[in-house]
């Protein structure tokens, strides 16, 4: 954390999230477009590159038509990206339910 520190302090107004190491900070997984998302290299929108899942597609929609994605709303909605973080990956251990809302 020391890097992303000195970033921070250099560049205060740059935007600047560290995974794994802001959730614990932010109260939670910064996944799904509650701190960010990731844009795999076909343009999926997906919560983070640990959750590799993806309802909509960059090509076809705006940003901001993505963060709003069914699946990144039910995330937001739902208490999974707040679960207490403890260091590991909640989407990737709470697999199966992040699976169920994109199959929903
Ligand atoms: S999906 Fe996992 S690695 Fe990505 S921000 Fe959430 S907890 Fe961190």
């Amino acid at each position: 954390m020391n890097e992303i520190n000195r970033l921070r302090e250099e560049h205060p107004k740059m935007i600047y999230i560290a995974f794994p190491g802001d959730e614990k900070s932010t109260g939670g997984c910064v996944a799904a477009g509650r701190g960010f998302f990731h844009i795999n290299s076909h343009g999926g929108a997906e919560p983070c590159p640990f959750s590799p899942y993806s309802d909509i597609n960059v090509k076809n929609t705006s940003l901001l038509e993505a963060i709003k994605s069914p699946l990144f709303t039910a995330l937001r909605n739902s208490d999974i990206l707040l679960d207490d973080h403890e260091g590991g990956c909640v989407l990737y251990e709470k697999r199966e339910l992040v699976e169920a809302l994109i199959n929903n």
